[in-house]
């Protein structure tokens, strides 16, 4: 069997990788995936994001992950998060399944360890990520320190939505732009979509963007064997996009593309 040597996306040593699930295997993440990546799905014009037939892909049979964590950082992080990121998976998944009613717009879950959660979801980005960003040292120590607390609000926001879509996206760190009132502002993101949640990770977050989502940053401050019962609006994004932060409707992304297309034929590109 193929080895995969390189460096661990948490404690860095260089080693022999094992797969890591993203999102864990019991959330959703156990049946045999086909990945496909973004550049080829924009090399065809003609190509919805969401028309994978016929691409390139590499079949990922357990699911979709990366060798990206040593074998001891992926046991460990997997028992110390993993069921409370299930936790979570599985009760929105619930939620969405069954028809909401149009005044509920909130959801509480009870009995849910913040701290565990979102050091899961931190280990997620970790992973799809280039872990030679000095920016993510810091999320680094945090996840593999499962007692540490607190994550540096100036420096990080952490937003989740929850979506019905099936696409799994690994988006990693991009610049987004975006025209403020006397300026364009630009903002550096991350994003994972895996039904039935969605996690933006910004980087230097200020004021005056508009972000997308829940922001989840204060779980953080919770301690490891805090529980607590989480109150949530029911923020539902539908995702077929494979940019970051990008939520259009199917019609939505025909009629732009309809729209480019008409002005490039007169304008003659
Ligand atoms: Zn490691």
């Amino acid at each position: 069997m193929k080895k995969h040597i390189g460096k661990c996306a948490l404690c860095r040593n260089e080693c022999e990788l094992s797969f890591e699930h993203i999102p864990p295997h019991s959330s959703f993440n156990s049946t045999p995936a086909k990945p496909v990546s973004g550049d080829k799905l924009m090399l065809d014009d003609d190509r919805m994001p969401w028309e994978i037939e016929g691409l390139p892909y590499t079949n990922q049979q357990r699911g979709m992950g990366k060798y990206s964590l040593c074998e001891s950082c992926n046991n460990l992080t997997g028992s110390w998060y993993g069921d409370d990121y299930k936790l979570m998976a599985h009760i929105i998944n619930h939620t969405l399944r069954e028809p909401i009613e149009p005044d509920v717009n909130g959801i509480g879950i009870r009995e849910i360890h913040p701290l565990r959660f979102i050091k899961q979801v931190i280990s997620m980005f970790c992973s799809i990520n280039n872990g030679d960003d000095p920016r993510f040292e810091p999320l680094r120590k945090f996840v593999l320190d499962k007692d540490a607390v607190g994550l540096d609000k100036n420096k990080y926001k952490l937003c989740m939505y929850f979506t019905k879509s099936n696409m799994i996206k690994y988006a990693p760190l991009s610049v987004l732009l975006m025209m403020g009132e006397e300026k364009c502002e630009s903002i550096a993101l991350s994003e994972i979509t895996a039904y039935p949640l969605g996690f933006l990770l910004y980087f230097d977050p200020f004021p005056s963007w508009k972000y997308e989502g829940i922001d989840i940053t204060s779980f953080a401050d919770c301690k490891y064997d805090d529980t607590a019962t989480v109150e949530m609006p029911l923020c539902i994004k539908e995702v077929n996009d494979v940019f970051p932060a990008y939520y259009r409707t199917k019609e939505e992304i025909i009629e732009c593309v309809e729209n480019n297309k008409k002005w490039a034929e007169e304008n003659d590109t």
